[in-house]
């Protein structure tokens, strides 16, 4: 990629896009907004926001993004998804509805709101990629990682029902990155910070590239 700031597309049919936008522009990104699929054109990366994963799909299908998203990503375009935008890549979702979307990216199982319903929200300090500096991570009706491929890496472990239990919460595969919690409410640049290394490190390949 030449350009000095890669312009990253956010999913933007429900709320929780402006922090990402923040979140990147602190880093120096340029964000676009995702609404329909001429929107997609340009973009060196994608954002997928948390949200309610069964409604976004339904948005997704009746905004005619679902195809031209599909084809972008094989194209290997870095993507961050996070909470529900976990859930949109996920290769399985245990108990999604039958017609729920998943782009099958990431080779993990998920359970949604595995951590338990609103109320069992909740905050904690994480070791991110090996750094002794701890990541703030805030779970919203998270979903559980029950299984991960060989190929995916950990980014993060998290304790998971008050217990000494540590299940993955941040997980890479290739350029496919996915958190259960929310990087984009706490001014921690870092997760956003791999997805723009991503842009210049991965190589695209032609089929459906944008540019
Ligand atoms: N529980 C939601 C779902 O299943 C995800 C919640 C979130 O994104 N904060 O899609």
């Amino acid at each position: 990629m030449s350009k000095a700031s890669p312009l990253v597309g956010i999913l933007a049919l429900q709320g929780d896009v402006r922090e990402h936008e923040a979140a990147l522009c602190d880093l120096g990104a340029r964000s676009k907004e995702i609404r329909r699929p001429s929107d997609l054109e340009g973009i060196d990366a994608l954002v997928l926001p948390g949200g309610e994963s069964t409604t976004l799909s339904m948005l997704m299908l009746s905004s005619g993004l679902v195809q031209p998203m599909t084809e972008l990503l094989k194209s290997n375009l870095p993507v961050l998804g996070t909470c529900a935008g976990m859930i949109l890549l996920a290769s399985d979702i245990e108990d999604g509805r039958p017609d729920q979307i998943s782009f099958g990216l990431l080779d993990i199982s998920v359970r949604r709101n595995g951590f338990g319903r609103q109320v069992s929200s909740f905050e904690e300090d994480l070791e991110f990629d090996g750094s002794d500096v701890p990541m703030r991570a805030i779970f919203i009706r998270a979903p559980l990682v029950t299984r991960k491929g060989e190929d995916v890496e950990v980014l993060a472990y998290g304790s998971f029902g008050g217990s000494s239990a540590q299940v993955p919460v941040a997980l890479r595969q290739g350029n496919v990155m996915a958190t259960a919690f929310h990087p984009e409410l706490t001014h921690d640049g870092r997760v956003h910070g791999e997805l723009l290394k991503m842009c210049v490190s991965v190589e695209r390949s032609s089929t459906g590239s944008t540019r």
